[in-house]
């Protein structure tokens, strides 16, 4: 039986370990952390439950097709959000909900865009075409190289070839006129870890699988259900797992690598190793190369940083709906600044979700758990964060103003993590939440690649790999690795 270790627990990891012990090999994880999950985690504290990072997930499908693939029965429920979510603009009163019927959406822009209705069918139709022209042949592919990638390209519908010179804003701008209408569609790729103005208008694609393709799940006793059912499934089928046991070292033998050695000198031999930490980051540091030296790395482009808090408070909350986006009134200049500008912070753009509201069993009788995601400078241009009480106070004084109720009464949870404690737990470069950027220029084979350039019985998945970030990747990633693996 071939024995592969994975570094690290994240659902890219996870789902490569199922994918392989369905094949017959055995499988052992090793996880710098004491729980499994990686970014998709969960914090458990005096009665509250909170998922650490994601929230919802889009293209059910990828994990219909990974159990399938893996002869099990899906081991956990999801259900679909309707609104998928609603946006809250500064000193307007009123609230946008995100619904997927298009009557029913139309119906609130009535007042503010003329013709809105045929406006966004026109926009999801181009984001339909984007869509299905471009993710078959450009996403869920391994590339042998660059040329492999050209000839991939090649095959893309010319007529998409005008919008690989856009921005996302200028895309979104070109089909409405309203302010409200231009910012609730360029909201999207703030998903992808940077803003309308620095992603490409490819990636109106989303738009398209928000809206029509599939919407968005949330997970049945909440998101962290994904990992426990998953790593049960793993241990029933002989899988075992060594927590706080962090990769820092190796032992190679010309093109093959040996052993991986952990924080205390420990050797962990295996025939295949998987490494599912950030593909980027593991080259520099642990394998030392100079491709990734920290000078290299530095000059790649990461996404932004998340100020994530979590707020337990004594009372229910029927103000606001379960996901929700407050935005201010400077969306562009905020936008174009918020990378790298730490004073952007002042005003801040915040994501909240009440956990609580689907998952009841995540907060004590009578409470509500509050989760709140404000994008912000990664430590490259904030390494700084005696400030986040500060920040924090100011979003939650934001928050209570707008819904006309002073929340900050009624805490009796709080728990923050900066980019510093995102880049501390879970490895990841200068805080950068969702990884590598998914700019042109590092994407497909330009991306870090899921095999080793030096040693053949080395692969990598997840989101600093291909095809990028967010859990639906992160399950294609483990397809694509598994592919190479069995190829080899
Ligand atoms: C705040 C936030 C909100 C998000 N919201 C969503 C959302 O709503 N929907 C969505 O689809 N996506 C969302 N994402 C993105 C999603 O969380 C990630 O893309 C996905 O979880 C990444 O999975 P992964 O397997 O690539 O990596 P990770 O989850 O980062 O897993 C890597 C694992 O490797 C471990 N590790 C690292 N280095 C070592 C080492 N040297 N030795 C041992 N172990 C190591 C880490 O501890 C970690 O457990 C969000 C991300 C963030 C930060």
């Amino acid at each position: 039986m071939k024995k592969v270790l994975i570094v690290g627990t994240g659902l890219g990891g996870l789902s490569t370990g199922l994918r392989l012990i369905s094949k017959g090999y055995q499988v052992t994880f090793l996880e710098k952390n004491k729980q499994p999950g990686g970014r998709l985690n969960q914090l458990k504290k005096d009665g509250f439950t909170f998922d650490v990072g994601p929230s919802f997930f889009s293209m059910p499908y990828e994990f219909e097709e990974l159990v399938h693939d893996c002869g099990i029965q899906m081991p956990f429920d999801f259900m679909e959000l309707d609104p998928l979510y609603t946006v809250h603009f500064k000193g307007d009163r009123r609230q946008f909900a995100l619904y997927k019927d298009i009557d029913r959406l139309s119906a609130q822009f009535e007042d503010l865009e003329p013709h809105f209705k045929e406006k966004l069918t026109a926009y999801l139709k181009k984001c339909e075409s984007l869509y299905n022209d471009t993710v078959g042949i450009a996403i869920k592919q391994n590339f042998n190289g660059l040329l492999d990638y050209v000839l991939a390209l090649i095959k893309v519908n010319p007529k998409h070839l005008p919008i690989l010179t856009k921005s996302f804003w200028n895309q979104v701008n070109q089909y409405f006129e309203s302010k409200e209408a231009r910012q609730i569609f360029s909201l999207i790729s703030f998903f992808l870890g940077r803003t309308p103005f620095d992603t490409n208008a490819v990636y109106t694609l989303l738009s398209h699988i928000e809206f029509k393709h599939t919407g968005y799940y949330n997970v049945k006793g909440g998101m962290y259900t994904v990992v426990e059912t998953l790593v049960h499934e793993l241990l029933k089928q002989g899988a075992t797992f060594h927590y706080d046991t962090e990769i820092i070292d190796y032992h190679s033998k010309g093109n093959q690598l040996v052993s991986l050695l952990d924080q205390n000198g420990k050797s962990w031999e295996s025939d295949l190793f998987v490494i599912n930490a950030d593909a980027a980051l593991f080259r520099g540091k642990v394998f030392k190369r100079k491709k990734y030296s920290e000078k290299k790395l530095a000059k790649m482009s990461w996404t932004m940083g998340y100020l994530t808090f979590y707020i337990g408070i004594n009372k229910k909350l029927n103000e606001v709906e379960h996901h929700n986006y407050f935005l201010g009134n400077n969306f562009e200049e905020y936008s174009k600044e918020v990378l790298k500008n730490p004073n952007t912070l002042e005003k801040p753009y915040y994501y909240v979700n009440v956990v609580s509201k689907y998952n009841p069993e995540c907060a004590p009788e009578g409470c509500e758990a509050l989760f709140f995601v404000c994008p912000v400078p990664n430590m490259i241009y904030k390494s700084d964060w005696s400030d986040r009480d500060v920040i924090v106070n100011s979003i939650i004084a934001d928050f209570s103003n707008r819904i006309e109720r002073d929340i900050s009464k009624e805490i009796i949870f709080r728990e923050v993590y900066t980019p510093k404690d995102w880049e501390y737990q879970f490895n990841l470069y200068q805080g950068a939440g969702l990884g590598l950027s998914h700019d042109m220029m590092q994407i497909g084979a330009l991306r870090p690649k899921n095999n080793d350039e030096e040693f053949k019985n080395t692969f990598y998945v997840g989101a600093s790999t291909v095809p990028g970030a967010g859990l639906p990747m992160a399950v294609i990633s483990s397809k694509l690795t598994v592919e190479r693996i069995l190829k080899a």
